[in-house]
């Protein structure tokens, strides 16, 4: 019997060696867990230790399985997903369309030359594969935020991406989730849309306009990304975006990072004067502490197009940065929302019922229909993110206008001025 074990190249303690004493495995006296670099379980691991040990993790009572190396297909690609409790992260994979490289620079988008999981290195037998996405530190935090939202919330009704469309003039991209709907609703200009994404599924992105459910439940992913990678006493907030950007220009000191927008058509993208949009390729450095008002700075036509209410609508770009400055407030002086107000501002949101005194125990979500405000939507018996500060706020009125503030300069309410 060896005395030793050690990791294997992957990172995985191979446990199948180990020799059998009757209907056991049976470890040698020695496991060195030690591995000579990052590999997809040591990059997980850090991230959810990360999140562990950052001040007020929100993460409640309850189970949260984690496992590398699976994920969520999708019209056969596999992306790092949350279903229910648990957080799947990975794999890397090689796209149907096999190209032969020597170095990444012959790979499209965020695809790498690389042998097998390891990178190329000047060897031979390469092709260019999406790396595992444990690669992605906010990629990981974003799907763990799903995840302790799912254990400590539940969930809203927040997956609905698609937009049906009726008529001759549906142009876009169509959703993989919801077959015949499109990605984007049909009345968006580009800058509120994801028909530019490449690196992974267009379903929605940071900038896309979405029904203001979805938008909330990824912004809250991306709200807690940005704390699990942000010190808390900072007065700024970084966010490494790890999906294609699309702007009038390049978002990025290096343009070599950007490359002229294109559809997953390969027909160029457009504003209404004709002039060519550009995609920074992922990562890309965005702010999560100022507002950048993208529903409504961009016009992404929330009103004339689709006749709605402001508050029906948003990006998760916008919610990320109002939920990151309600939780971590520049303001020393402000007072902050904890994540326990948090989700409970969600539980009551997702439990209002119009004229009857808030419960004092709200039970989880459990597929409401979640808007800014239920007392002013166009939507029929949903929750209200407002309506869940007014119960978790009560008798606060300061505090109840305050968060009401913050959403109009964050552009997730009702207000929709540029
Ligand atoms: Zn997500």
């Amino acid at each position: 019997m060896s005395t030793h074990s050690q990791l294997a190249a992957d990172g995985i303690i191979d446990a199948d060696g180990w020799p059998n004493v009757g209907a056991w495995r049976f470890p040698p006296p020695i496991v060195r867990l030690v591995a000579d670099k990052h590999t997809p379980l040591t990059n997980t691991a850090a991230v959810i230790s990360t999140l562990l040990a950052s001040q007020d993790n929100g993460v409640a009572p309850g189970d949260h399985p984690v496992f590398v190396n699976d994920g969520c297909e999708l019209k056969g690609r596999i992306d790092s997903c949350t279903r229910g409790n648990t957080l799947l992260v990975g794999p890397a994979f090689t796209p149907d369309d096999v190209v032969a490289c020597t170095e990444t620079m012959d790979c499209d988008s965020v695809q790498e030359c690389m042998l097998q999981e390891e990178p190329c290195a000047g060897r031979t037998g390469c092709i260019c594969r999406y790396p595992h996405q444990a690669r992605w530190k906010y990629v990981v935090a974003h799907e763990a935020g799903h995840q302790v939202q799912n254990v400590a919330v539940g969930a809203f009704s927040q997956v609905q991406y698609a937009f049906d469309c009726a008529g001759p003039n549906c142009p876009g991209v169509i959703s993989d989730f919801f077959p015949g709907d499109l990605v984007d609703p049909p009345w968006t200009t580009p800058l509120c849309g994801c028909q530019h994404l490449k690196s992974s599924n267009p379903e929605h992105c940071l900038q896309s306009i979405e029904r203001s459910g979805p938008a909330q439940g990824e912004g809250i992913a991306q709200f807690f990304a940005s704390r699990v990678w942000n010190l808390p006493e900072s007065s700024q907030c970084g966010f490494a975006y790890y999906k294609e950007f699309l702007d009038t220009q390049c978002r990025t000191v290096n343009p070599e990072d950007c490359e002229p927008a294109t559809t997953p058509d390969d027909l160029p993208i457009l504003d209404l004067d004709g002039n060519q949009f550009v995609t920074s390729l992922p990562p890309v450095q965005v702010d999560c502490r100022n507002p950048a008002r993208w529903r409504n700075q961009q016009v992404c036509g929330i009103m004339s197009g689709a006749g709605g209410l402001a508050g029906d609508f948003g990006t998760e770009y916008d919610w990320m940065g109002f939920l990151y400055n309600l939780n971590r407030p520049s303001d020393p002086n402000a007072v902050a929302a904890t994540m326990d107000d948090i989700w409970l501002i969600y539980r009551h949101g997702c439990n209002f019922v119009a004229d009857q005194p808030p419960s004092p125990n709200p039970p989880r979500c459990n597929a409401q229909t979640m808007v800014w405000d239920a007392a002013a939507t166009a939507e029929a018996g949903p929750g209200g993110f407002l309506q869940g500060v007014q119960a978790q706020f009560a008798g606060d009125l300061q505090r109840i206008a305050d968060v009401e503030d913050l959403s109009d300069s964050f552009g997730v309410g009702s207000d929709q001025a540029p």
